[in-house]
């Protein structure tokens, strides 16, 4: 039997493994949850959303593990405490609106004609998620998902292996039947087989472009539904109204923050020719703050990137990017504990333009380029150049003028003086190769039922 293998940043060493399962037993798995699938659906909706808000609340008390297990798994320093704010923000407001989410559609009630479109659940839902954001990421669905009536199996990323066994634990413990929703040690070929042997009603995958193709293959011809939410490499547009120290704070940050590994992280930065110079200054000034180290010291503010193969794509792309005439802005000696591996200094850089990797491809980690502009229309141009799709930062005092420029802009999300947060009222998704689908708010609840529409004719003449 095969190990699925979780080696710590902090170390180098191998943290947690967990056996592969087999086929056949992965499909036991499947079998058990399409039988309590049904069962489950019956349940009042009440009853399924104080279920899952008791797992979320169980998971709550497993902070002190949690925290430091999440360190040792990707590297996230345990001064931010883990990730609860965000995965109990999410999984509360789907509670608040699930019930409207999923009553039906009523179009008549009448003497002679009932017609109403339902929601229904989809059956088995699949949850395949990724490492950056191991909780969050994962609940987005899984709340949603068994609110609305559905099973759900989750498939972790191996870098943070002990995540789906953890929430499993957590809703079980706290009352969720063991069937409804289950945890499951899977490699590539085996989560392959079972989404072409048609074993869910739905698949929800976040994680990286090549990864959302291998899904798309896999379920080609079984016409399962699926959810792909994909990379990114998102821009911020600073405009000659902004507010300068608050862009400079939160786009740093949007950069930055969990070792710039957020799917919605600020990749690459356009400023308008007035407020260039003060912006770079500033930013260099901010970032070099960071204390970068140890995850499990309350002092580090930069962990390690999630592995040292991660890091290495980053190094690539910088170097790269300076071989072509790129300025590294951050003397990495400010940052002792930089080891060539894991450990990895920010970096901020300059003279960069589009034909270098680093201002196309995703980094995934705690380096921005910055570029000057010298128009709205010049942004749009730069920031459309991509082939990804998931959010737009825009810095202005003026609404209007966001509005209109986030028109013309091809993401999923624009957002105006603020970014790297998702709103779980809006919808999460992408445009290009970030995917398809959509999840949180009403559309996620829609995107995990089906409509199935009801015409009774009550006379019959
Ligand atoms: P990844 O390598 O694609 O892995 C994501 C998940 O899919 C993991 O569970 C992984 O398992 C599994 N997987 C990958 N390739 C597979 C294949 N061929 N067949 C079956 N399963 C496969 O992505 P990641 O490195 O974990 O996450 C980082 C990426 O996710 C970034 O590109 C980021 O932008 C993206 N992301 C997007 C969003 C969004 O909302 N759009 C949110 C978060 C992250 P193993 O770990 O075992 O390989």
């Amino acid at each position: 039997m095969s190990m699925i293998k979780c080696i710590s940043p902090v170390n180098g060493e191998v943290y947690a493994e967990r056996p592969a399962m087999p086929l056949d037993m992965a499909k036991q798995v499947v079998s058990r949850a399409r039988q309590a699938q049904k069962t489950w659906a019956r349940r009042p909706l009440d009853e399924r959303v104080n279920l899952v808000l008791a797992g979320v609340a169980r998971l709550n008390e497993m902070v002190d593990e949690v925290v430091p297990e999440l360190a040792w798994q990707m590297g996230r320093p345990v001064r931010y405490g883990g990730e609860f704010k965000g995965f109990n923000e999410r999984s509360n407001y789907v509670a608040t609106i699930a019930a409207d989410a999923l009553k039906p559609l009523v179009i008549e009630e009448s003497d002679r004609f009932e017609r109403r479109i339902a929601r229904e659940p989809h059956g088995v839902v699949f949850v395949v998620a990724p490492w950056n954001y191991p909780y969050m990421t994962a609940i987005n669905t899984v709340a949603p998902a068994l609110m609305a009536g559905n099973t759900v199996i989750i498939k972790h990323a191996s870098q943070t292996i002990l995540v789906g066994e953890r929430m499993v634990r957590a809703f079980v413990e706290a009352g969720v039947p063991a069937d409804v929703f289950q945890n499951i040690f899977l490699d590539h070929e085996t989560t392959a087989a079972l989404i072409a042997a048609r074993s869910f009603d739905f698949v929800n995958f976040t994680g990286s472009v090549e990864g959302g193709r291998s899904i798309e293959r896999a379920a080609a011809g079984t016409f399962t539904g699926l959810g792909l939410e994909l990379g990114g490499k998102d821009p911020g547009y600073v405009m000659d109204d902004a507010d300068l120290d608050a862009a400079v704070d939160t786009l740093m940050d949007g950069a930055t923050y969990n070792s710039g590994q957020c799917c919605c992280g600020i990749e690459r930065i356009y400023v308008h020719e007035k407020l260039y110079d003060a912006f770079v200054e500033k930013s260099v000034a901010w970032v070099s703050n960071y204390k970068l180290g140890n995850p499990l010291d309350p002092e580090t503010t930069l962990g390690p990137m999630a592995n040292k193969r991660f890091a290495a794509t980053v190094r690539e792309q910088i170097a790269d990017a300076v071989a072509k005439g790129a300025k590294a802005l951050i003397d990495p000696k400010l940052f002792p504990a930089d080891d060539r591996g894991a450990y990895l200094a920010p970096q901020i850089l300059v003279n960069v333009d589009h034909s270098m990797a680093f201002m196309r491809e995703e980094t995934f980690g705690p380096a921005v380029g910055i570029m000057k502009v010298k128009s709205d229309s010049q942004a749009i141009e730069l920031m459309n150049d991509s082939q990804y799709g998931l959010t737009a930062s825009l810095w202005t005092r003026d609404a209007e003028r966001a509005a209109r420029i986030g028109a013309d802009i091809e993401t999923g999300t624009v957002f105006m003086n603020r970014a790297d947060y998702l709103d779980p009222a809006l919808c999460w998704t992408g445009v290009k190769e970030t995917g398809r689908g959509g999840s949180l708010s009403v559309i996620g609840f829609q995107n995990l039922t089906r409509p199935k529409s009801y015409h009774l004719k009550k006379v019959t003449a």
